[in-house]
């Protein structure tokens, strides 16, 4: 091979071992704080209680295990705005996100009976009648209305485009999660499901929240506030991130398919094989 077509080669394998090999970059939301507490448990548990432990947990967790760079929107027991966090997710331009919650039932029939995680990402409308009212439970502390940025028209159509990948590896961090969840903690499987949290539009990476369980429950409730049952959702929640970040580095590490533009529309050309 001549030297001329060698060099680019080399260059190419180094950027692309660098971007394989650097640490990961996590932003975990602890859901809620100060005056706002989320759901009530029986006894004391509260949910932005029990969500920052998991929260702290699973950074030492990440950081020793991944070498990531981990990021809590909130270390103690604050108030912090939906769009705060937002923001403080993006200006870490991290890799991934995810919001921890703990769901809750309103009436003691439904206590007695809801059960489980779910694991959401982010869409305009929700699953089912269920997603749609965790969605408002989790966005009724939301206060003023969301700005928008008024960019050209370019960057508009470029945004647009990142958050839509952003959004397929959304569900695709929310299914790795899901699983190991599921499958290491043997709780009740209420599915991967879609809502419009709040906490999740406008974040640029994929995003996903986790409702670890049901802290009504007069079950599953007292076990959130265990350490031997946070210790399995950490160690599935770390596994999730490690399987989803194995998947989108091997598929990035492959040569970009070029995109021509036919008639107006993106088309992707074909690979040459
Ligand atoms: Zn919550």
């Amino acid at each position: 091979m001549k030297l001329r077509t060698l060099v680019p080669l080399v260059l190419l394998l180094v950027a692309t071992s660098a971007r394989a090999e650097r640490s990961a970059r996590i932003v975990i939301d602890a859901g809620h704080g100060g005056s706002q507490e989320g759901a009530k448990g029986s006894g004391t548990l509260i949910e932005k209680e029990v969500v920052l432990q998991i929260a702290k947990k699973l950074r030492e967790r990440l950081e020793t295990e991944m070498g990531a760079q981990v990021f809590l929107t909130r270390e103690k027991d604050g108030t912090l705005p939906l769009p705060q966090r937002v923001d403080f997710a993006n200006s870490k331009r991290p890799d991934l996100f995810i919001s921890i919650h703990a769901n809750s039932m309103p009436t003691k029939k439904m206590r007695e009976r809801a059960e489980g995680i779910e694991t959401y990402f982010l869409s305009a409308t929700a699953s089912g009648a269920s997603a749609r009212a965790t969605a408002d439970r989790e966005n009724a502390e939301a206060g003023a209305s969301h700005t928008v940025q008024s960019d050209s028209t370019l960057s508009f159509i470029l945004n647009d485009l990142a958050r839509m990948e952003a959004h397929v590896d959304s569900s695709r961090l929310a299914y790795s999660i899901h699983q190991q969840l599921i499958s290491a903690t043997g709780a009740s499987d209420r599915g991967v499901q879609q809502a419009p949290f709040f906490v999740l539009m406008g974040v640029e990476s994929p995003a996903v929240l986790i409702e670890v369980g049901y802290i009504s429950h007069p079950q599953e409730g007292p076990q959130l506030g265990k350490a031997e049952y946070q210790e399995k959702l950490i160690s599935a929640i770390a596994q999730g991130v490690k399987g989803f970040l194995g998947e989108v580095r091997k598929r990035d590490a492959r040569p970009e398919v070029p995109v021509t533009v036919e008639g107006g529309s993106a088309v992707a050309a074909p690979a040459s094989p």
